[in-house]
């Protein structure tokens, strides 16, 4: 698996004429390698592919990081570099400018001042936006907990509940399903509350008649997943009830019209479009949706400003939302691995309004 990935970097590489890349980003070392160690280096050349890590992973490196030498670092990683001779022949380094702290880039220039250090952007982040099988197996099982959990959830959710306490069941109940962790810090907005689209989970407790937002996700195998349900304590308001309806037919008709290829932006505007017409466009206040991965946000961006061409084997977000201040809100988000005969649906959990 990783062999591959490293082929098709090494072409991306050629393309930019670059002789190596740099990386210090986790979830790229771990695209790149499988190494799943908290503190490394990685560099890849034409040739070879270093990975530098600490004390702590001398075996776990070499176990995880087949194809890539290792070297263990005593004090910091980049001064193994000069050492390893593994940039001896590079002229021309990319680093991840959006990535590198702007000190170990001056650490770089200074232990190889004759080098060209060459600042580039998105080239792991485009291969990973298109998974392979394995990968989407391990997001199908990282939405199937998710899912699992929402349908315990709904049994215990009664007003006088607060929204850390519900964020608390949400998070142990999909550890004890056999997830690493939560993809994120759990989202439970409740009332007026959940008119902010990322508020925090609180001591407010739920209340009769209002609608909760829950937004939830775990790792499998280091992939997440990302779920968002809106539901109903009790009856709620017509108002309430149209913004709901809304949301839905908005989510349900960019799921249908999403297709490879296509352009991000169109698929946004179906959704927003859909929102504006039913008189509550100013309240949709975010993008559409964002890929998915070893990273709870990735490339493609599902935005109005994207230029991304949605391919086969993106998987993304779907989550249309309206905030309305001093009223709620509500968003509904599922994860679809897109593909050439069909997109698959990895959240299955119901939609349509749940009064508890
Ligand atoms: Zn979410
Ligand atoms: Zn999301």
């Amino acid at each position: 698996m990783a062999n591959n990935r490293l082929r098709d970097l090494r072409a991306r590489l050629r393309d930019r004429r670059l002789d190596a890349l740099v990386t210090t980003c986790l979830p790229h070392v771990r695209y790149l390698s499988d190494f799943t160690g908290s503190n490394a280096l990685c560099v890849v050349t034409a040739e070879r592919a270093l990975i530098v890590t600490d004390t702590r992973y001398k075996d776990q490196v070499r176990e995880e990081a087949k194809g890539f030498a290792s070297r263990i670092a005593k004090g910091q990683l980049f001064d193994e570099l000069p050492a390893s001779s593994i940039l001896s022949k590079a002229r021309r380094i990319g680093f991840e400018h959006a990535l590198l702290p702007v000190a170990h880039l001056n650490r770089l220039e200074k232990l190889f001042p004759r080098k060209r250090f060459v600042g580039t952007d998105g080239i792991v982040q485009s291969l990973a936006a298109v998974k392979d099988a394995t990968e989407i197996a391990h997001l199908r099982a990282a939405a199937a907990i998710t899912d699992a959990v929402f349908g315990e959830i709904l049994g215990l959710l009664r007003p006088g509940m607060t929204e850390s306490e519900v964020a608390a069941e949400l998070s142990y109940r999909q550890r004890r399903r056999g997830a690493e962790g939560d993809a994120f810090e759990v989202i439970v907005a409740s009332g007026p509350h959940a008119a902010f689209p990322h508020a925090r989970a609180s001591d407010r407790q739920l209340g009769t008649g209002e609608l909760v937002v829950l937004d939830f996700g775990c790792r499998v195998q280091g992939y997440h997943s990302d779920l968002t349900r809106t539901v109903a304590i009790g009856k709620p308001s017509a108002e309430l009830r149209k913004m709901y309806r809304t949301v839905l037919e908005a989510q349900a008709r960019a799921l249908d019209e999403c297709r490879v290829p296509m352009r991000a932006r169109d698929l946004d505007a179906i959704a927003r479009g859909h929102i504006r017409r039913e008189g509550l466009g100013k309240y949709f206040s975010h993008s559409l949706g964002h890929g998915l991965g070893l990273q709870i946000h990735e490339d493609p961006k599902l935005s109005a400003k994207s230029s991304a061409v949605l391919v086969a084997g993106n998987v993304v977000t779907i989550e249309p939302g309206v905030y309305v201040p001093g009223v709620g809100g509500v968003r509904i988000e599922d994860d679809v691995a897109l593909g050439t005969d069909g997109n698959e649906l990895l959240t299955r959990s119901p939609k349509d309004l749940i009064i508890l």
